[in-house]
């Protein structure tokens, strides 16, 4: 907290090459361009790639709770949002429910933050405990695919509800996440008719 409020108070330097005195500088601010993919048979619209320097941003303002970087980086969600909405008409957002320990770790969620950011365009989310962990589940982070997948399958559960969802997440991986999302609310009743995440990761 008291990081995040020095960074707006103070010059910084860029989260990439550390040139003061912007969170960002010109040369290492990302630019956008929404894509599609599929996971499964649900579409995928992604603002970038999830490589240098996209990747040390999202480290920095993630792990180092570099929040100012958040105005950097809620355009590309936008954007990407904007573009599912164009297509897939009416509907809700849904983000991922954040994984305990580094939600603590963390003492905030960057997905909400970044969906925040964005400004009152986005769909209006869904209640916040519609969808949920009902065990355990590790960071994925230390995981391979196929880790990712057992740590992930069959540990949501969700409220009951027949809205059309669009899942919005930060960074697709294998994508292990936004299944278990997709499988849990489909349970429910809902209808997941799109994911947004601002950059797909190619393990
Ligand atoms: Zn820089």
């Amino acid at each position: 907290m008291l990081e995040s409020l020095l960074d707006f108070v103070f010059p910084t330097s860029c989260a990439v090459c550390e040139t003061p005195p912007s969170p960002l500088c010109a040369a290492c601010t990302p630019s956008f361009g929404v894509a599609l993919s599929w996971l499964e048979v649900t579409p995928v619209w992604y603002a970038t790639e999830y490589s240098e320097p996209i990747s040390r941003i999202m480290t920095a303002y993630k792990d180092q709770n570099r929040t100012a970087l958040i105005n950097y980086l809620a355009p590309g969600l936008k954007q990407a949002v904007a573009e599912a909405v164009q297509v897939l008409g009416e509907c809700w957002i849904c983000v991922p429910p954040r994984n305990r320990v580094n939600f603590k770790k963390r003492g905030f969620d960057p997905v909400a933050r970044l969906i925040t950011g964005c400004d009152k365009s986005v769909p209006r989310q869904l209640p916040g405990n519609t969808l949920r962990f009902h065990r355990q589940v590790r960071d994925q982070r230390r995981l391979n695919k196929p880790g990712r997948e057992s740590n992930m399958s069959g540990s949501m559960k969700a409220n009951p509800g027949s809205k059309r969802v669009l899942l919005v997440d930060d960074v697709m991986t294998t994508g292990s996440t936004l299944k278990e999302c997709t499988r849990a609310l489909s349970a429910a009743g809902y209808e997941v008719a799109g994911i947004c995440v601002l950059a797909k990761r190619n393990l």
